[in-house]
């Protein structure tokens, strides 16, 4: 979910705009840094040697001619010395694998074409020429979806016993106002003057910073030090600063040319009414998670009264994104896998934790972040431990998202997870780490992992007059020591006017040591400087403007406001970067043709297994029918392919769909099993066939185990 609630207009594209983009680097990195400079110090050569030599021909006394070639010789060396830096400096950018390895969008082509070509997915409503951002699934993307989503549900539903919900997608607009989402989920957006075209500010301005920083590469290093900074800085813009820099850059409509209004305030929400009278409006859901928090009563009743638990909702959400691009990426509808586990605030320890504390993967703290240092190994634990992980809890389902995605398939040295900056947060939020993955457009953010504290339980009973809260009754009653922060609503509305809100709502998100702390500069100096996220500056706060104490009460029992500890995860955005991870080419056999394979797991597979009669003969096809009947049977998706076309061909085929199993029936008692990576073949009996693969898909034994227990058999078709 996007930490929205709290941010103006600009400050909400900051969290969103995080869930698309590569993070930029912070700076520009030290190779480009130093390949810029010597770029410009060659220009300056070149400039100065090409005077030289124009100098030497012009000269009242004619230099002599060895001279003057001596001079063009140190000129021409000088050339091809810039141009040589100037091909480095391209590669760098472009990471163009200068030794002849495919470029980023030369593989992303071959991927995409591959899944357009067999139909993973298909852009919706083609005959109609398509409408951007939305796309179809295909045959086998439907399976690969279904079962990334039921390896989903067995991994967190299961292995949590979380409670698992469906709400509608059609919400009406009381919820989304509580939530903020009516009010704040806006990106900037700027019309192109004439034609009324729309465009998102920031993407225009992203994209002419990155244009020049990667086709100039004249500019002095200065300008790209500047133009990296916009990049990096990009999210904090306001909406006034976006559009100062737009035309500071004499930034223009892409396809006109016209000139751009000012950016203004886009809600990416769906809008509709519910029932016929209009009078109702609703709109279609952006999230998943708002029709948990709204059941959260009934869910903490059912589960009797007890804390922690999760709820989990997979579904479809909607936004309708102003310039959707990157395919799979950024869409206008797309399914949601949300989990909202409910903790005691006071305790975010949790009983699992031990079992994924000693896992070590890439993390991207906030001051590798900002020291401009990159994502580096560390043991799960030892963030935790270190305070670098906020909690227990936290960690855990960091862990957990970890081992889901590297189970489906995600490259560990592609996966990083990435802290949000302070500014990047909501003040409620306590910490958030997104897991990014690398694909050919960069880092990814695809699943959100984000202790959003008690903000939208309280925001839904406010506003429903329902308080959403948990109880814990003592065993008898307790005297209390209660922290009370009581803002002075007139005084800071007087100071703060229209800001008075934000202020108020930091003062009380304020924890203890924070507030005693202001309690005690208040009372020693009058007045404080504050920190308000929302407003992202210091306000001076004074005596008058809060009441701060301690007060003592007797209670039976203590009731609260549950924390919400939210993983949100992108399906396409997953399934996207899978699709790239698990591609490669290999050359066919007689080496004319590079064959496409996607390896995915046998979990992820759209089918598990191929069976093929060798030559197009009765018997072989009776056996392939009955070795199909016994996979059905057994629950293993499978396809048998009885055309006359060559085994290799048919082999390719299903390589392209990512089956991981093939079964050859070439006698009538026995078989092959060919896997598809290693392209090794095992025999085994007719009757075995169906429960090897099964054992085998289903991760009952591994293929090196297979590969040990039955014959090898080697053909050259399996090598195709
Ligand atoms: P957010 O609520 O913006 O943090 O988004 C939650 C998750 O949804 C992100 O981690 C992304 O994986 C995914 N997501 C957000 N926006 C889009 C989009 N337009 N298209 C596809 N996936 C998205």
């Amino acid at each position: 979910m996007t930490n929205y609630v709290d941010f103006d207009p600009s400050r909400r594209l900051l969290v969103r705009r995080r869930s698309q983009l590569a993070l930029q680097s912070l700076t520009m990195d030290a190779v480009e840094q130093s390949l810029r400079k010597a770029l410009a110090e060659k220009q300056s050569a070149v400039e100065t040697q090409g005077n030289a030599v124009r100098a030497l021909k012009a000269a009242a006394t004619p230099a002599s001619k060895p001279e003057i070639d001596a001079a063009i010789a140190t000129l021409n060396n000088l050339k091809l010395e810039k141009s040589s830096i100037e091909k480095q400096l391209q590669a760098h950018i472009t990471d163009a694998g200068g030794d002849g390895s495919f470029s980023k969008e030369a593989f992303r082509q071959a991927v995409v074409n591959t899944l357009e070509r067999r139909l993973f997915y298909i852009p919706s409503f083609k005959i109609y020429r398509g409408v951007a951002g939305l796309y179809d699934y295909g045959p086998p993307g439907c399976s690969v979806k279904s079962n990334v989503l039921s390896f989903w549900r067995q991994h967190f539903v299961l292995e949590e016993n979380m409670l698992e919900v469906d709400c509608p997608c059609v919400t009406p607009e009381v919820v989304l106002k509580a939530s903020g989402h009516v009010d704040k989920f806006t990106d900037l957006m700027v019309k192109d003057e004439k034609t009324g075209t729309c465009y998102r500010a920031d993407h225009l301005l992203k994209d002419f910073c990155n244009e020049k920083l990667q086709k100039d590469l004249s500019i002095a290093p200065e300008k790209a030090a500047e133009l990296k900074h916009v990049l990096a800085t990009l999210d904090d813009f306001s909406s006034e600063e976006l559009g100062a820099k737009i035309k500071e850059y004499g930034i223009t409509a892409p396809d006109t040319k016209n000139s751009l209004s000012d950016p203004y305030p886009f809600n990416l929400m769906f809008q509709t009414s519910i029932g016929p009278s209009g009078l109702s409006p609703g709109y279609m859901r952006p999230e998943t998670a708002q029709g948990i928090f709204v059941n959260f009563k009934d869910l903490y009743y059912y589960n009797g009264n007890k804390l922690p638990f999760a709820a989990a909702q997979i579904g479809q959400a909607f936004r309708n994104e102003i310039s959707p691009r990157q395919g799979l990426l950024r869409v206008r509808e797309f399914t949601l896998a949300e989990i909202e586990h409910f903790v005691d605030p006071d305790d975010k320890s949790h009983p699992k934790y031990s079992e994924v504390a000693n896992l070590e993967f890439l993390m991207f703290p906030r001051d590798e972040q900002m020291s401009g240092q990159s994502a580096k190994k560390i043991v799960l634990g030892d963030a935790v431990s270190r305070g670098i992980v906020n909690n227990e809890t936290l960690g855990y389902f960091i862990g957990r998202v970890y081992l889901f995605l590297t189970r489906l398939g995600i490259d560990k040295e592609r996966l990083r997870f990435r802290q949000h900056l302070a500014n990047e947060m909501a003040h409620y939020a306590c910490d958030c780490w997104d897991a990014e993955i690398e694909c050919s457009y960069g880092w990814i953010e695809c699943v959100g992992i984000a202790d959003r504290s008690a903000y939208d339980l309280r925001a839904h009973s406010e506003k429903s007059g329902v308080p959403l809260v948990a109880h814990e009754k003592f065993s008898e009653p307790k005297e209390v020591e209660k922290l009370v922060i009581a803002p002075v609503k007139k005084e800071l509305g007087l100071a703060f006017k229209g800001n008075q809100k934000m202020v108020v709502e930091s003062l009380e998100a304020m924890g203890e040591k924070e507030a005693l702390d202001m309690k005690a500069a208040l009372e020693s100096k009058g007045e404080v400087d504050f920190y308000v996220c929302t407003l992202g500056k210091n306000v001076a706060i004074k005596k008058n403007m809060v009441a701060i104490s301690k007060e003592k009460k007797k209670e039976h029992q203590r009731v609260f406001t549950p924390s919400v500890i939210e993983p949100s995860f992108g399906i396409g955005r997953i399934i996207y970067c899978l699709f790239e991870h698990s591609f490669y080419m290999r050359p066919s056999k007689a080496g004319d043709e590079q064959l496409n394979v996607f390896r995915f797991p046998p979990i992820v597979a759209p089918i598990k297994c191929t069976v093929f009669p060798l030559v197009q003969n009765q018997q072989y096809e009776e056996i392939s029918k009955l070795i199909s009947k016994s996979l059905t049977a057994a629950g293993i998706s499978h396809k048998i392919d009885m055309t006359g076309t060559s085994i290799g061909k048919r082999y390719a085929r299903t390589d392209e769909l990512g089956v991981p199993f093939a079964i050859t029936v070439d006698s009538a008692t026995s078989v092959t099993i060919r896997e598809r990576d290693s392209k090794h073949q095992v025999r085994v009996s007719v009757e075995e066939a169906a429960s090897v693969v099964k054992d085998v898909t289903e991760g009952h034994r591994t293929w090196a185990d297979v590969w040990s227990t039955f014959p090898h058999h080697s053909s050259a078709s399996a090598d195709e």
